[in-house]
């Protein structure tokens, strides 16, 4: 595995890799890898000849008072990951040579990035949005791989890149999850015992609205109610949101469909966790490890 941590030579690196004839996949991370983050690498193994992962925890995302300045970073560790999962490239660019500069042009993620999340963290779509602008410039990769477990920032990747006319396949993975299905996340590292078991109410949650789809309940109101009361029956667990969207306008529906998602935040023990599904599909679509 090469490691690169220049962006003009991650650029270089790129360049002379499809020059070759191969095909690159991309997939971007904030690093503290998990095998969330190994499921994308396996996935881009399957679509491409080779297989760039890059690590940065991006500045620019992050809201004052947020966990930019105490997020997981372990570089040593996420670059043995990455050789194991089959990683050709780790790029590890650092914060000043992505940003040089404070940015005064950013990409804004318009309508469906003011919702949700866009809501509760302002400027925090902008900030994605920006570097994987930068990032996907560097690379020039084939195809890149997201996790649907952040839904809402796979659909407004999905629309900057048809909207400003990016060469690259974007792909949207499963969620993998731990045995109990709670979602895989770095945030995860933060949990207490008794947050960690609190968390578990998150999954719970999201089956409880599936099974009501299924049992043939369709008001978009009624399906986050049902959401919404297994997370106020978990002392511990403080609900930021939850609600039924259409999966690429993240617009919330009343008249809910198999393609609608319910998505959900929450503060575990002070940690800000976010899940959702397909309703149509459930939780069965999504990876359990391990249990
Ligand atoms: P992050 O490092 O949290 O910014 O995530 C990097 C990529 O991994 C994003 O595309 C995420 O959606 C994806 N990801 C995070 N958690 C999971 C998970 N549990 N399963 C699948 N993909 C994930």
């Amino acid at each position: 595995m090469l490691s690169i941590s220049d962006p003009a030579a991650m650029r270089e690196h790129a360049r002379d890799v499809r020059r070759g004839g191969r095909r690159l996949g991309f997939v971007p991370t904030m690093g503290a890898l998990h095998a969330g983050h190994l499921a994308l690498v396996a996935d881009a193994r399957t679509r491409a000849d080779a297989v760039v992962l890059s690590v940065f925890v991006n500045p620019l995302q992050f809201g004052p008072g947020e966990d930019f300045a105490r997020y997981p970073r372990d570089l040593p560790r996420d670059s043995g990951l990455a050789e194991r999962a089959g990683v050709d490239v780790l790029w590890a660019p650092a914060p000043d040579a992505m940003y040089p500069e404070p940015p005064r042009v950013t990409v804004q993620p318009g309508p469906a990035g003011e919702r949700l999340e866009g809501a509760v963290r302002p400027g925090h779509f902008a900030g994605v949005l920006t570097v994987v602008a930068k990032l996907l410039h560097a690379v020039e990769p084939d195809v890149a791989i997201f996790g649907r477990k952040d839904f809402q920032q796979a659909a407004l990747i999905r629309r900057m890149v048809r909207d400003l006319g990016f060469p690259v396949e974007i792909v949207v993975a499963p969620t993998v999850r731990e045995p109990d299905g709670l979602a895989m996340s770095s945030r995860n590292a933060y949990l207490d015992a008794g947050a960690r078991a609190a968390a578990a109410a998150l999954p719970r949650a999201l089956a409880t609205a599936v099974e009501a789809f299924r049992a043939g309940e369709r008001g978009g109101t009624a399906l986050s109610g049902r959401a919404r009361r297994v997370l106020e029956a978990e002392p511990g667990v403080a609900i930021d949101y939850v609600a039924c969207v259409a999966p690429d306008t993240v617009e919330p529906v009343e008249a809910v469909d198999g393609t609608s998602v319910l998505a959900l935040a929450a503060r575990v023990g002070g940690t800000r966790l976010i899940d959702n599904v397909v309703l149509g599909a459930g939780l069965e679509e999504d990876v359990r490890v391990g249990g």
